[in-house]
């Protein structure tokens, strides 16, 4: 298994262990943590919280 290495000082991504822009040593990405729960709750709160400005414009 490959890993994906990140530069810290540039921020890429690459295979290589080091960075072909700077040179420096890079480090084992960890991949983001990609959570349907999580987007899913943040999408639910912003829905809601459209809501509840639509709500409060009606009441006007
Ligand atoms: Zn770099």
């Amino acid at each position: 298994m490959k890993h994906i290495m990140k530069c810290p000082n540039c921020g890429i991504y690459t295979m290589k262990p080091v960075c072909p822009l700077c040179g420096g040593k890079t480090e084992i990405a960890k991949p983001p943590k990609f959570s349907p729960d999580d987007k899913y709750a943040s999408y639910v709160r912003i829905v809601k919280e459209k809501e509840r400005i639509s709500r409060g414009l009606l009441k006007k």
